[in-house]
């Protein structure tokens, strides 16, 4: 209801794909990218993969896949936040709610890719309030990691987990989350640097693998016009409140969740299986298919639920798949192709 501007009903999932580079030790065993990028939406596994290539991959079925946007590993950073992100960062500071992850394998470049989404999107943020003096701009920023279905406050040390509520008024509520007021474009970078470092921490002093952790950094952007008294207006009138939020959020490692779901063995090992990964699939694929919200599943999984007004609906998503060029990651890059196919 606080929405100015409506986002078009059926408004799709942009998805894109990054490669990256190979990097020294994956040159030094001579490996070439095993992935060729055919145009700027499309890529297809290389035909000629040097020596390393087991005569399966060879021979078998090359395919062309098409998304909205393929980065090749040459494609800079302001490039890859320009075609994935900045509209939807415009659009949440004009009232729209949106969300950007990044979806891929453990060393396929999420983290590399989110953090410079996050620090552009922070600058255009400031950028557009500078450029918009017609109205006061009011900031939060919130961070948190969830871990094996614990959601933890990424803004304080103690590294108490965080309950979720539901809130018949404002829906999912984190209780008891840092909501903190952001005082400059360099306090926001700070806090966003100091929540970095404490996942890191944490996963290190709690012996934990963080890259089966997913981390979300939640702006939340209010804005009102300063209350100018005029004769005919009522307050509510004059002061056109807009508020939204934007997520920017670092997934786990694709590499132990199935994409079709999960078979007999695969709930055998529990522990393995990502609850949250595993329900943002199913969630994204009801959304693509056009389900009606009802018929989303965003209760299955602290992620979804955290995100479920900021996914779907009248949000604005974007999904950065990225891909390892090594030989040694191939079937897991063609997962992940197989997901960014099936979010499309
Ligand atoms: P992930 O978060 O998916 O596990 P990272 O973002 O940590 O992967 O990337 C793994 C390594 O590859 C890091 O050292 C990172 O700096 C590097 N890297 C990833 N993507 C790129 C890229 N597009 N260009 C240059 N280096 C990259
Ligand atoms: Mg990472």
């Amino acid at each position: 209801a606080l929405s100015a501007e409506v986002a078009s009903k059926s408004e799709q999932i942009w998805v894109g794909v990054r490669l990256r580079p190979l990097n020294d030790a994956e040159k030094r065993s001579r490996n070439n990218s095993c992935w060729h990028v055919t145009s700027a939406t499309s890529l297809k596994q290389s035909e000629v993969l040097g020596d390393r290539v087991s005569k399966s991959s060879i021979t078998g079925d090359i395919t062309t896949y098409t998304f909205d946007r393929v980065f090749s590993a040459e494609t800079d950073s302001t490039t890859v936040y320009n075609d994935a992100a900045q509209r939807i960062v415009i659009s949440g500071m004009q009232g729209i709610n949106g969300t950007i992850f990044a979806y891929g394998q453990t060393s396929s470049g999420k983290t590399h890719t989110m953090k410079s989404i996050v620090s552009s999107g922070i600058k255009e943020v400031f950028e557009h309030i500078h450029n918009t003096p017609s109205r006061e701009f009011l900031l939060h920023i919130a961070a948190m990691e969830i871990y094996n279905e614990v959601c933890r406050d990424l803004l304080k040390d103690s590294g108490a987990s965080v309950r979720l509520l539901d809130d018949p008024e404002r829906g999912t509520v984190a209780e008891g989350l840092t909501e903190e007021p952001v005082r400059s474009l360099e306090h926001l970078l700070q806090l966003v640097a100091d929540a970095e470092t404490r996942r890191q921490v944490g996963a290190h002093a709690l012996n934990r693998n963080s890259s089966r952790s997913h981390q979300i950094i939640r702006l939340t952007i209010e804005s009102r016009i300063p209350n100018k008294p005029t004769p005919a207006a009522s307050a509510a009138e004059c002061s056109g409140l807009l508020l939204s939020s934007l997520n920017f959020v670092d997934l786990a490692g694709s590499e132990r969740y199935s994409g079709t779901g999960a078979n007999g063995q695969r709930l055998k090992e529990g522990c393995h299986i990502n609850q949250s990964l595993l329900a943002l699939g199913k969630v994204i694929r009801a959304l693509t298919d056009g389900k009606s919200v009802a018929h989303v599943p965003y209760r299955d999984s602290k992620l979804t639920r955290i995100l479920q007004h900021s996914l779907g609906g009248n949000a604005r998503t974007a999904i950065v798949c990225t891909v390892s060029p090594a030989i040694e990651h191939l079937d897991q890059s063609k997962k992940t192709l197989g997901f960014a196919a099936a979010a499309k």
